[in-house]
């Protein structure tokens, strides 16, 4: 018996491996009719199933680009975009990239992508809903409904009232708002609107123009430009009603006066202060390179050039994290920054890898990590903690809990992604840099930083070129204008009206 399975598995084994093109037959369905909607033949290798992207596609109807010079395929996805790329194991979800387990496969020109990496991809997306019962080869999918369903309006004396309709309760700390002009940019964390453009005419008092819009794939934005006599106004959830309420009062004299409300809003968000975080420091060395180079004293360098630039360029307040060779715990550094009331957070780092080979630079929002090289990273300076006095003030944040850090600070991520691609550009032109790309991984000294928040790894302590840069002041320098460059960016584009 024993003997005749392992004999069965051995030509299984040897069967796969010369007919790699012997898939199954997997049930494309609908997760709340259950109606089948297509049926996809996989391929099998190994231990991993592919299926025919365009297929895949193609069933539900969501368009897609082929580039059979470049070996690409990308799906559109409402305001989404996933690329695949023959023979390769990466797939860039808008402009982030990310790593499978194996590579995309790709017979007769047509692209196979693995399917235990695309289920999860896209769960973690939040854009699809998908699931594949392995038992019974069906893949049910849901595209995410929208949740914002509907607007109207209430009208009383010199009152307004915007109500969103929601299919489900919506907190009160889902909502951040935003100033700028005479715009006010109202978020809903988890928010998918889909309001009928017909709203958009309607006459709304105090409201010349109402914009909804999917900013990301977990975040909704309603933005409002006001008449200038909006004297008050607020937003909070009914949360047994399904509603998200405006209030709006218009004043009935002293424009001047009228304008508090928005010029608060805009005070409060205008980018007049930036924290500079240099990496460790004292007793904790960051990475070590040979002759006792330091990525502490490199980081710090790093900094000081960094602040000289900004404030030849640009009227803003600079604060460094710290500013000698002393120690500070990965918490006080986000909390010295919120006293100071930063509106731009910038952790400064030296990467290390096994890979000597390895050179470039690579930045990083906060947001689960979603390569082991990402995470890798992390680890490696989340570990500073063990320098710390109390450990335990971390103990919950581990991997998983992240998502939940990450979601609380959902207002930012899409600025801080902004905000590192710009980084990300200007340090690949300005030092010639190698670009890893913008990535998101779990950084304890970005979480509790109530601002858009990046973290760079300017190269690698264990590459010698890259090691001789960062060494040297020119370098840095380099670096810093780099990082000036984004910043003044960052503003240009933050603090306009247009979007
Ligand atoms: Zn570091």
């Amino acid at each position: 018996m024993q003997r005749a399975k392992y004999f069965f598995n051995f030509f299984y084994i040897i069967l796969s491996l010369l007919f790699p093109l012997a898939g199954r037959e997997i049930q494309l369905q609908d997760k709340l009719s259950r109606a089948t909607v297509g049926t996809l033949y996989s391929v099998e290798i190994g231990v991993h199933s592919f299926i025919p992207i365009e297929k895949f596609a193609q069933a539900l109807s969501i368009p897609i680009e082929q580039n059979i010079h470049l070996k690409t395929v990308s799906l559109n996805v409402k305001e989404n975009r996933i690329t695949f790329i023959a023979y390769t194991p990466f797939v860039r979800f808008n402009n982030l990239e990310y790593q499978m387990s194996t590579e995309v496969r790709f017979p007769n020109l047509e692209f196979y992508v693995p399917l235990a990496d695309f289920v999860d991809g896209l769960n973690k997306s939040g854009i699809i809903a998908i699931e594949y019962d392995e038992t019974n080869y069906i893949l049910y999918v849901m595209t995410r409904p929208p949740n914002i369903v509907r607007l109207s309006t209430q009208c009383k004396n010199d009152t307004t009232r915007l109500i969103l309709h929601t299919t489900h309760p919506f907190k009160d700390s889902d909502i951040s708002t935003r100033a700028e002009k005479d715009w006010l940019y109202i978020n809903i964390n988890d928010g998918v609107i889909d309001i009928n453009d017909d709203v958009s005419s309607e006459q709304i008092p105090q409201v010349f123009e109402f914009v909804p819009l999917q900013v990301a794939q977990d975040q909704a934005r309603v933005s409002l430009h006001l008449a200038p006599n909006v004297s008050l106004l607020h937003v909070h959830c009914n949360e047994g009603a399904f509603e998200i309420v405006i209030t709006m009062r218009a004043a009935a004299a002293a424009p001047s006066a009228a304008l508090t409300f928005l010029e608060k809003e805009r005070e409060k968000w205008k980018i007049d202060t930036i924290i500079i975080d240099p990496g460790h420091g004292g007793r904790d060395p960051g990475c070590v390179g040979p002759s006792s180079i330091f990525e502490k004293n490199i980081t710090l360098a790093v900094a000081k050039a960094t602040r000289q630039e900004i404030e030849r360029r640009m009227d803003v307040n600079v604060m460094l994290t710290r500013d000698s060779d002393s120690f500070a715990a990965l918490k006080s550094r986000t909390k010295k920054a919120n006293e100071a009331g930063g509106k731009l957070f910038i952790s400064i780092h030296v990467d290390a890898n096994r890979v000597k080979s390895l050179r470039g630079h690579t930045v990083y929002f906060l947001g689960p990590a979603k390569t082991d090289d990402a995470r890798d990273v992390a680890q490696f300076e989340n570990s500073v903690i063990q320098f710390e006095d109390s450990q335990n003030d971390y103990a919950s944040l581990s991997d998983a809990s992240f998502i939940l850090a990450a979601n609380a600070q959902n207002s930012y991520n899409k600025e801080s992604q902004d905000f590192a691609a710009m980084v990300d550009q200007e340090i690949k032109s300005q030092c010639g840099s190698r670009s890893h790309g913008v990535r998101q991984a779990g950084f304890y000294v970005l979480y509790g930083a109530s601002m858009p928040n990046i973290l760079i790894e300017t190269g690698f302590m264990t590459n010698s070129q890259d090691r001789a840069n960062l060494n040297s002041p020119s370098y840095q320098k380099a670096l810093a204008k780099a990082i000036t460059n984004g910043i003044i960016r960052f503003k240009d584009r933050y603090e306009s009206t247009t979007f």
